[in-house]
């Protein structure tokens, strides 16, 4: 079971289940490999052209805060936040897997 643990898994609990940005509840629980489920996605905090695919740019939302975010620039509270978040993150994963991937080391 704690093999199962994934980045989609520690941002759902370090976000609490809830949407990075109107803190709505996600039903559900994360699932490895899952992109979709339940009404959530994974959405990119700095936009993909100008950001990067890393999973330190990623956060969960519910698919019309994601929709309706577009390629909007994050503001500097939310770029916080998401820092927060991911720093959560990252102990999960390392709690449960030992180790944080290579990609998230550094
Ligand atoms: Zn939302």
């Amino acid at each position: 079971m704690a093999k199962d643990m994934n980045m989609n898994m520690a941002l759902f609990m370090a976000q609490s289940g809830a949407c990075f940005y109107c803190g709505c509840e996600f039903e559900g629980r994360a699932l490895p490999g899952k992109k979709h489920l339940h009404g959530w996605s994974k959405d990119h905090v700095k936009p993909l052209c100008k950001g990067n695919n890393a999973v330190r740019n990623s956060v969960l939302a519910c698919l019309s805060c994601n929709a309706e975010k577009k390629d909007r620039e994050p503001t500097r509270q939310e770029f916080e936040r998401a820092q927060r978040i991911w720093t959560g993150a990252l102990r999960y994963l390392k709690a449960f897997n030992g180790n944080a991937p290579p990609m998230l080391k550094g």
